[in-house]
């Protein structure tokens, strides 16, 4: 008998609640059946005269454990504090694991990229933790902060996903010439796992070397760990490799509770014009049906956009300049497509 899950829909801002929606739909004409707890985070709950994360949210993903999230606004330069970052450290959501695949039909210089950035999610420069230190505002300091036993679990965590998913090499970036202290942690904790897999190569980078090799021949990564601003960077320029930003994948896991969402932002320049790609939400649902158990759905749902996509005719603006399709009609070829 099909069994029952339980999970956390956040909709999300801007464009999260039209790519959620297509996300739920896929997901759901697989078959696999989820009762969903629909809750509000960012704009959404302050419109609502709520918190940005409102405790009936949080209350709903301590019971599911298992969230599917779309994107949530952060003012810049001041307003309320981030709530993505919010969530990663309330639920010690410590690995941000961002895989980039290339798509057959998706032209870009950099076919057969297979790389897996996984990103220390909880520690770093998103401490929240900063000020201006003179009365005029001319200057100002963040408290940064890493940890030997979050770098170790990183790292651990690392190897071990590569071990599991059959990957052949780890590389560190880090800037530990120059932060010797700070980034100089990772590295050593990165030094001491290593050695505990053998049979997994393990690879070192400065991050702005990383940068620059990225680009030139991302066939020499496999697997990146790497700290949490350059993680955050690092996995948008992978994602640039393959396509853009509509195409990547993301998913926070802790030791208890898991969110899924899209690597982009909220894209308010395009939210309400039924033109977002969901395939970013699409596939983070994807990595959301394996952590559930039905790795059978997921590969179906995986296969069902690999073919939209390789066949080039149903597809956003965004990677198909000048296309009149959008959101509802990617949806509907996806779900036509699931075998
Ligand atoms: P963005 O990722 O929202 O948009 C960058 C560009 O990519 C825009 O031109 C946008 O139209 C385009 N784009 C993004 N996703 C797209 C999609 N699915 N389909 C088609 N085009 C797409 O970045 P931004 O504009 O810098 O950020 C907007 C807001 O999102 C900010 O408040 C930011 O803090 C927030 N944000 C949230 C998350 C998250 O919830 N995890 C991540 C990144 C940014």
């Amino acid at each position: 008998m099909q069994s029952t899950h339980r999970a956390t829909l956040i909709p999300g801002d801007g464009i999260g609640p039209s790519i959620s929606e297509a996300a739920v739909a896929i997901m759901e004409a697989t078959g696999v059946v989820i009762q969903w707890e629909v809750c509000h985070a960012g704009l959404a709950a302050i419109a609502a005269g709520k918190d940005p994360l409102p405790k009936e949210t949080s209350d709903s993903i301590n019971r599911t454990g298992v969230v599917l999230k779309g994107p949530i606004t952060t003012p810049v330069g001041g307003g309320y504090r981030s709530v993505n970052v919010a969530l990663r450290q309330q639920y010690s959501l410590y690995a941000n694991v961002r895989p980039c695949v290339s798509f057959e039909g998706i032209n870009t210089p950099f076919a057969g990229t297979d790389i897996v950035v996984v990103r220390e999610n909880t520690e770093g420069l998103y401490t929240g933790q900063e000020m201006y230190v003179d009365p005029d505002k001319r200057a100002a300091i963040v408290v940064a902060c890493n940890t030997r036993a979050a770098m170790e679990k990183i790292c651990r965590y690392t190897f071990e996903y590569a071990r599991t998913h059959g990957r052949k090499k780890v590389t560190c970036v880090h800037k530990a010439n120059i932060l010797k202290v700070f980034s100089g942690i990772f590295l050593e904790a990165f030094r001491e796992i290593a050695a505990d897999y053998p049979q997994i190569g393990a690879e070192e980078r400065i991050i702005d070397a990383a940068c620059m090799e990225l680009v030139r021949k991302p066939h020499a990564y496999d697997v990146v760990v790497t700290t949490n601003l350059f993680g955050d960077i690092v996995s948008d320029l992978t994602a640039g490799l393959i396509g853009g930003l509509g195409l990547a994948p993301g998913a926070n896991y802790g030791d208890k509770t898991a969110i899924f969402e899209a690597i982009h932002g909220s894209a308010p320049d395009i939210a309400g014009k039924g033109i977002a790609n969901p395939i970013s939400l699409v596939l983070a649902g994807v990595m959301m049906l394996h952590h559930i158990g039905e790795s059978a759905a997921a590969e179906r749902v995986n296969t069902a956009v690999r073919a939209v996509l390789k066949e080039g005719k149903t597809l956003t603006p965004d990677l198909l300049p000048g296309s009149s399709y959008g959101t509802a009609d990617i949806t509907k070829a996806i779900i036509e497509r699931l075998g």
